[in-house]
This record gives C-alpha cells, sequence and structure tokens, in this order.
C-alpha cells in the first residue's frame, strides 16, 4: 500500500496520514516535519530549508527528491508508506515515479478561507510535532503536548500572510498534480471539510472502494 495524500496546506493531511499510518502500519512519511527537525537541530540542510519555509514557498526539489530517495531506501517501507507534503511539484512526481511509483492519492479538498480560519487556532508541538486546534482538539493540559509534554505553539508559517502565500504556492505548483493522478486514475476524491472523523470515514470508503482494505 504505497499512497500519497494531497492537499491545500492545512487540509488535515498530517491528521488523516497519522490515522491511516496506525490502522494499517505503514510508516507516514512527511517532508514538513522532517524538514522541520532539520531546522531544530541546525543542520545545513535546515538552515537552507528555513528560508523558504519562512516565506511559505517550496524548498527546491533537488533537496526534497534526495530526502526522499534516502528515505524510500530504509526497510520499514517494504509494506507501504503514506507521503504526506510530497510530492509537491510536477518534478518531485516524476522523481517519484522513478522510484516505483505509488498506487493511489488521497486528494482533500477544501477551501481557501476554511483553511485559513484552521490555521489561525492551529498549534504543533515543537518536540514531536504533534498538531492541535485551539477550538476544535485542544491539548489536555494547556499550552502542553498530550503525547511527549513538551510546549506547544503556533508555526511562524501559520501566521495569515505565510498562509496566503503557501496557498499561492499550493495553487501553482501542487494543484496540477490533482489532474496528473486523476488522468492516471489513481485519484481518490475526499471534501475535506468535514470534522476529522468524518473526513476520516471519507477516506476510507474511497480506499476500500479501490480495493485497499
Ligand atoms: P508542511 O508541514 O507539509 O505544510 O510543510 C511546511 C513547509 O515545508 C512548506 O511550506 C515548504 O516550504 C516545505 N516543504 C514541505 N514539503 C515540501 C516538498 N515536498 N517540497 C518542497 N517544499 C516542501
Amino acid at each position: 500500500m504505497k499512497l500519497a495524500i494531497l492537499g491545500p496546506p492545512g487540509a488535515g493531511k498530517g491528521t488523516q496520514a497519522s490515522r491511516l499510518s496506525d490502522e494499517f502500519s505503514i510508516p507516514r512519511i512527511a517532508t514538513g516535519d522532517m524538514l522541520r527537525m532539520e531546522v531544530n537541530s541546525g543542520t545545513d540542510l535546515g538552515h537552507q530549508a528555513q528560508q523558504y519555509m519562512q516565506k511559505g514557498v517550496l524548498v527546491p526539489d533537488d533537496i526534497i527528491i534526495e530526502m526522499i530517495r534516502k528515505r524510500l531506501s530504509q526497510g520499514d517501507v517494504r509494506d507501504g508508506f503514506i507521503l504526506d507534503g510530497f510530492p509537491r511539484s510536477v518534478v518531485q512526481a516524476e522523481a517519484l515515479e522513478g522510484m516505483g511509483g505509488i498506487d493511489g492519492v488521497v486528494y482533500l479538498d477544501v477551501s481557501e478561507e476554511e483553511v485559513v480560519q484552521r490555521f489561525l487556532g492551529r498549534r504543533a508541538c515543537s518536540q514531536c510535532q504533534a498538531v492541535y486546534h485551539l477550538r476544535t482538539s485542544p491539548p489536555r493540559v494547556r499550552g502542553m503536548c498530550d503525547r511527549c509534554g513538551a510546549s506547544i505553539r503556533h508555526r511562524a508559517d501559520d501566521r495569515e500572510e505565510v498562509v496566503r502565500q503557501r496557498f499561492r504556492t499550493y495553487r501553482e505548483k501542487t494543484e496540477p498534480l490533482v489532474r496528473r493522478y486523476g488522468a492516471r486514475s489513481l485519484l481518490m476524491e475526499v471534501d475535506g471539510s468535514g470534522t476529522i472523523q468524518e473526513v476520516y470515514d471519507s477516506i476510507k470508503t474511497a480506499l476500500a472502494s479501490r480495493g485497499f482494505t
């Protein structure tokens, strides 16, 4: 089961991909999380990536493709994986095809206005990257991650002006992939505007209709 989850920033890709990863026992491979870990560790790659992430634009394709190539060479992906945040451009999709491709793409469809509202309340753990929302899924203890106890914070790239830029980047670079995967009959389109559970149920239905159980 080699899947990717596609959709605008804030569509809920991380939340849904984590649930799928738990249920199907396949690793979730999230390029945004991998990059943030590099930034937090102060590596060269982190320094390079941060400049792009802060502006809400894509990190150059060659950097991301190399990161994914390394990750997909590890043993734990043998029974499948779920890509979250990759591919994000046609060049990345082509590179992925050269690495063996994927079996299906879940596309979460959500409007820009809804996404912006979600971002304003979104908080993420500074250590383990778990995601919360102040209104819809707050942590049990204010300001503290349920999973690891570290502090939670508003990501620098979740501010409104950066979110608008990320949305523009999405429309320009990533949205063309919807048509690409549709033409290859790999696309499973799901309405991403409901509750977490409703969206998850729709994803499960879409996956089952393609024989992924
Ligand atoms: P995310 O957490 O997936 O929203 O990613 C946060 C930021 O990391 C994005 O706005 C990009 O700057 C960068 N990023 C994550 N994944 C990719 C990718 N596949 N290609 C290029 N940049 C990426």
